[in-house]
């Protein structure tokens, strides 16, 4: 089930209303608002109209939407990232994430409290446990845990966790940072292509001296091009730029014919304009400080079923 059907059912559970009445008064607030907040975004406004809040509740995980506070989760952990050592303001500190699943979804966890990271570096929690999240505080697409939040291990025994990636079915205006998404739009505006090199055997940036290539590893080297594009995707929401990556590009064209100037503009004009489905990740662009997504997969979008759906 979707994360917003969840929601709502739960608004309605708590308020001992329709599940239908919940979506009306959603709806109408969305409206109300001009559309300028997403649906969960709305949905969390009528809760807290209605006097229900979510903190103190236990969730799963494809419940949490961001902005939630005091909340309580269990989940398995299914990846574990090394412990990093930051300094801020001359303090040193520690910071450790982790992902957790259950059986609707998996989330990013991030700890803050050096109590809870002790648990990491002596090994009483490892990759594999299920523990027990209480306190806390949601952001996009990521748990995090203060010192005032709780960490321990549960004796609770989770078989099917969703390890995939949650990917959510939703409108670009709707999209949040830290989310994988499947999109369906329009291409309205194309870049133009850019190259960098990389070593052939490691796949990283190589150094340009005069005519050689180095790699820090395997020294000179004979360096392949990996091509970036950029576009931007209108699915009648919102617009978003998109990037895209040597393997995705590959799947529309080879990369190397991006270089031909022919090829290139021919390409050009027949993808803008285009319909497609595309997967990935919604990134905030640190340059920009906007939103963007990193594609993962693209595929062309048939006529025939954007005609079907449209007369639907
Ligand atoms: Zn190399």
């Amino acid at each position: 089930m979707q994360n917003y059907d969840l929601l709502i059912e739960r608004i309605a559970k708590a308020a001992n209303l329709e599940k239908s009445e919940i979506e009306e008064r959603v709806e109408a607030k969305k409206a109300k608002l001009s559309g300028l907040i997403s649906r969960e975004g709305a949905a969390q406004i009528i809760a807290a109209e209605l006097g229900i809040n979510f903190e103190n509740q236990d969730l799963k995980i494809s419940e949490m939407i961001p902005g939630m506070r005091r909340v309580n989760v269990i989940g398995k952990i299914i990846n574990l990232f090394p412990v990093r050592e930051f300094e801020k303001n001359g303090n040193k500190g520690k910071v450790v994430n982790l992902i957790l699943a259950d059986d609707t979804g998996n989330i990013r966890l991030v700890l803050w409290d050096m109590n809870h990271i002790e648990l990491i570096e002596n090994e009483t929690i490892k990759q594999g446990d299920v523990v027990e999240i209480k306190n806390g505080s949601t952001r996009e697409g990521e748990i995090h845990l203060s010192g005032f939040g709780e960490l321990k291990k549960s004796d609770k025994v989770m078989e099917d966790v969703q390890t995939a990636p949650s990917v959510s079915e939703v409108t670009l205006e709707e999209a949040r940072q830290g989310q994988s998404v499947r999109i369906r739009g329009v291409v309205v505006q194309i870049f133009q292509p850019r190259f960098y090199s990389v070593c052939p055997e490691c796949n990283k940036k190589v150094i340009k001296e005069g005519e050689v290539s180095k790699c820090a590893e395997h020294g000179v080297v004979t360096h392949k091009d990996k091509g970036i594009l950029n576009f931007v995707l209108d699915d009648g929401t919102e617009t978003m730029r998109v990037v895209m990556f040597s393997d995705q590009i590959n799947i529309l064209i080879p990369e190397g014919d991006l270089k031909d100037e022919g090829k290139a503009t021919a390409f050009r004009d027949d993808f803008i304009g285009t319909e497609i489905y595309l997967s990935g990740n919604v990134k905030r662009n640190q340059l920009f400080n906007n939103l963007e997504i990193v594609a993962s997969d693209v595929e062309k979008g048939k006529v025939e079923e954007l005609i079907q759906s449209l007369n639907e």
